[in-house]
């Protein structure tokens, strides 16, 4: 680790006070010299008997000298003691500064500090370039999770010193947070061999078993990799391509080593322009609901609709939900715009038959906001809209997060007459301890096991173990993805179950569903009387008697 100097000023200062010192006791020893010797010689004789003493001035210039040699000294001793513990203090501070304490390796800064040193030459042989490689290790936040922080602790010293121990002289290593590792090189260019086989042989030190409090503890890791050129030699740039390399590594599996290429970055580009759309998409109320029918199979009646949120972005078109709702809980936005998109649903919905029930998707994230109960009850009122018309509907995904806050959030929102369904069942691993431990109103089994129905006996069979779950628990079914009347044919032998799909056709805009209520006698005032599926009425004290919600009654 390079050294950095300590501040000038200090130093300077210390040398004067050293020279004046050295000098005081110097011209104390030359005067001691010269007035010794006609001092100590009449001392002597005197002493003997065989003289006068000495004159007396003389003998007090000797004295004086004396005492200003020792007092020289000391204060020479003194000061040299200082500098010592000022010095050991200084670098102290510098260690703090510079390195991560728990690894000991560098940090953010002095990585920087250190490759940019290296990339201005100094350490780098003619000819050769740089190259940083961003380490990751791939599951060190279940094992974090689940063996806690102190085995956590280990791993991460293990795993720098594992590090340390692989790469060549000369070579940095830097912690950057969290279980992120950075390393810089230097390289011979023609040879980017030489950089693949170290990264391949990181990634294998990384995955040998770490003993922890005795038991062998398992993590791999995924490394990317990006070369200095003419025109890249920013540190703080390349760090950033290695970075994008290496979350191709884990989107490719894992436990591997990526260079960096070009394309990434257009990828990078889009994701940027996706990310700016969609800020500014939510500002300029782009992103509006779209409704898709939810039917009672057994009597072919239209029970209510799912919201789906639909973004027609001015500069990128049409975007998925697939694709801009993972994108907006990666930049935090996901509440924002689900509060928009349900604001306007809530709106919407009003207008429709107080038999139809209204179903939303709620993310993750949103489940880990405190006030999320508050703000959803608080749009029920603005809009005054009956909660008991309102299904949220949540992933198993999720669940896994902070149980006891996802339960009593649950708790809060049943109590305001909301219901709850537990959405793409049967694609989580915990689709079963999800069900003993939370209390869903329904589940909705995701379509990947409904569209397949007819392509095999497996199918059908496995189907008809999740239906028969949900019955057997009590918990009404939906069931998504029916696209044909076969499928149809199939589900209605399960009686009392709800299903949607494009078999009744694709989730439409609020207006081409307020033309098709229209149709059906279906809009508030249209209808002479509600012949449609009713809602089960809330036993909740602070739904007022027009479904109304009231929130002072709590
Ligand atoms: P999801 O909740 O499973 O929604 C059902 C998806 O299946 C919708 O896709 C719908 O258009 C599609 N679908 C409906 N019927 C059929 C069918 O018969 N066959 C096939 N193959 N697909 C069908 P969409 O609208 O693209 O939404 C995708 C996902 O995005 C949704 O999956 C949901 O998880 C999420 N999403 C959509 N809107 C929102 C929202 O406002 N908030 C949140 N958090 N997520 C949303
Ligand atoms: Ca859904
Ligand atoms: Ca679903």
């Amino acid at each position: 680790m390079a050294h950095i100097a300590p501040k000038p000023e200090s130093r300077i200062g210390h040398a004067e006070r050293d020279i004046v010192t050295l000098g005081i006791a110097t011209a104390a020893i030359i005067l001691f010299v010269g007035t010794g010797s006609s001092v100590v010689a009449p001392v002597v004789r005197s002493l003997m008997g065989t003289g006068l003493g000495p004159d007396k001035m003389l003998l007090n210039a000797m004295l004086l000298n004396i005492a200003l040699i020792i007092f020289g000294w000391r204060r020479y001793k003194q000061l040299s003691h200082e500098v010592e513990e000022r010095k050991k203090a200084e670098a102290h501070a510098r260690t703090l500064a510079e390195t991560d304490p728990l690894t000991g390796c560098l940090n953010r800064r002095s990585l920087s500090a250190g490759a940019e040193a290296l990339l201005a030459g100094g350490g780098v042989l003619a000819g050769s370039s740089v190259v940083v490689m961003m380490i990751d290790l791939d599951n060190f936040k279940q094992v974090n999770d689940f063996n806690g922080h102190s085995v956590g602790d280990q791993i991460l010293i293990e795993s720098a010193r594992r590090i340390a121990a692989l790469l060549p002289a000369g070579a940095l290593v830097a912690r950057l947070g969290g279980d992120e590792f950075a390393c810089v090189v230097a390289c011979d260019p023609r040879r980017p061999e030489i950089a693949e086989n170290l990264a391949a042989g990181l990634i294998e030190v990384l995955s040998a078993p770490i003993l922890c409090n005795g038991a062998p503890v398992h993590v791999t890791a995924s490394v990317g990799l990006a070369r200095s050129s003419a025109d890249k030699s920013d540190p703080a740039e390349l760090l950033h391509m290695a970075d994008i390399a290496m979350y191709h590594a884990k989107k490719e599996g894992r436990n591997r080593s990526h260079w960096f290429e070009a394309p990434m970055e257009d990828e990078l580009r889009f994701r940027k322009e996706l990310e700016d759309g969609i800020r500014r998409g939510i500002a300029n109320k782009e992103f509006v609901p779209f409704y898709e029918q939810q039917i009672d199979l057994e009597t072919g009646r239209l029970t209510g609709f799912e919201m789906l949120a639909r973004w027609q972005s001015p500069t990128l078109g049409h975007v998925s939900p697939e694709v801009f709702i993972p994108v907006s809980e990666d930049i935090g936005a996901i509440g924002e715009l689900s509060e928009c998109v349900i604001r306007q649903a809530l709106e919407d919905a009003k207008a429709w038959d107080p038999s139809l029930t209204l179903a939303v998707n709620i993310s993750p994230m949103q489940l880990r906001d405190p006030w999320f109960a508050q703000k959803l009850l608080k749009m029920l009122v603005t809009a005054n809209f009956p909660p008991k018309r309102l299904e949220i509907e949540i992933t198993e995904s999720c669940l896994h997060e902070n149980i006891a806050m996802v339960r009593s959030l649950i708790a809060s929102l049943k109590n305001q007459g909301i219901r709850i369904s537990l959405d793409d069942f049967g694609t989580g691993y915990n689709s079963l301890a999800q069900l003993r431990n939370l209390p869903f109103d329904r589940i909705k089994i995701d379509r990947t096991f409904v569209t397949n129905l007819p392509k095999g006996e497996g199918n059908a069979a496995i189907f008809h173990a999740i239906a028969l779950l949900g019955k057997g628990l009590g918990l009404p079914i939906t069931v998504e993805g029916v696209e044909s009347p076969e499928v149809l044919e199939m589900l209605r032998q399960y009686g009392d179950i709800k299903g949607q799909g494009y078999l009744y056709g694709q989730p439409q805009s609020a207006e081409a569903t307020r033309e098709k209520l229209a149709g059906l006698d279906l809009l508030r005032g249209v209808q002479s009387e509600p012949a449609h599926v009713v809602a089960a009425p809330s036993e909740n004290a602070s739904i007022a008697p027009d479904g109304g919600l009231r929130l002072s009654t709590g």
